[in-house]
């Protein structure tokens, strides 16, 4: 049996940032089960005629996982080549290893196809490497989402760790993540740079301190570098001028 299904991931948004599997299984696709944060620059790679159906978890009406893992077996065994596309890599917070195990469970073989994850395309969007030799040498990427009620890290002890936090799904508690980095003892002045919409045409980026996070004006889907190469900005032309004026 040929394979039937690939986890593919998006990427941050422009559709420049697709890798090439992903661009060619996407123009092969007849049906394409995507999620909120895909765009429509990249779902206009998917040919006409085939089938675009959003599974998009938004709040209010979520698509239970179940249901969007028992609808990937149902269009694979139809015979069906099913994209399954997800914003960033698929295995970074994407949930993208439960649909593998429905998968696995079902008899259905499928590829995983790596995506850029935001974690480290929105840092670089906005000139901040998530690693710099002598600034930091960890990078630790953690969800601010909650589960049943608790926040499901230990921001204390990461506080602890040194190097650089990049928060994804943090925007709603950041609050409570700023609040508990600076009780597990991080200084107040770490520099942080919340990158909203990274590499689409709504990007935008806030820089502050970490005791301003709380009342930053950050809307999701946002990523939030936390740490010193946060203060950093090495976008082309944001070189200040005695550098700029070498040779
Ligand atoms: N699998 C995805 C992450 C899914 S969780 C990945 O690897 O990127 C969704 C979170 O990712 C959002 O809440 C936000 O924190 C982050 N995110 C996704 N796309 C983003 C973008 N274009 N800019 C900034 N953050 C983004």
């Amino acid at each position: 049996m040929s394979v039937s299904v690939a986890l593919v991931g998006a990427g941050p948004g422009d559709p420049e940032l697709l890798t090439v599997r992903a661009a060619t299984l996407l123009r092969a696709a007849e049906v394409v089960v995507h999620d909120a944060l895909v765009g429509d620059r990249v779902l206009a790679l998917v040919p006409d005629g085939a089938e675009v159906i959003d599974v998009g978890k938004r709040p209010g009406r979520p698509v239970p996982q179940e249901t969007i893992s028992a609808l990937l077996v149902e269009l694979a065994r139809q015979g069906r080549r099913v994209v399954r596309l997800k914003g960033g890599d698929p295995y970074v917070f994407g949930r993208g290893g439960e649909e593998a195990l429905a998968l696995l469970a079902a008899g259905i073989p499928f590829e995983v196809v790596p995506g850029i994850t935001s974690s480290v395309a929105g840092p670089a969007a906005a000139g901040v490497p998530v690693t710099h030799r002598g600034i930091s040498a960890a990078v630790t990427v953690v969800t601010g989402h909650r589960q049943a009620g608790q926040l499901a890290v230990d921001w204390r002890s990461l506080a602890k760790v040194g190097g650089t936090i990049v928060v994804l799904m943090g925007v709603s508690e950041r609050a409570t993540i700023a609040a508990e980095l600076l009780a597990g003892g991080l200084d107040p002045a770490t520099p942080v740079a919340a990158i909203h919409a990274a590499t689409t045409s709504a990007e935008a980026t806030l820089r502050c301190r970490l005791d301003e996070l709380a009342d930053a004006a950050v809307e999701p889907p946002a990523t939030i570098v936390i740490g010193k190469v946060a203060a950093l900005d090495l976008r082309a032309g944001s070189l200040p001028p005695v550098h700029a004026a070498e040779p």
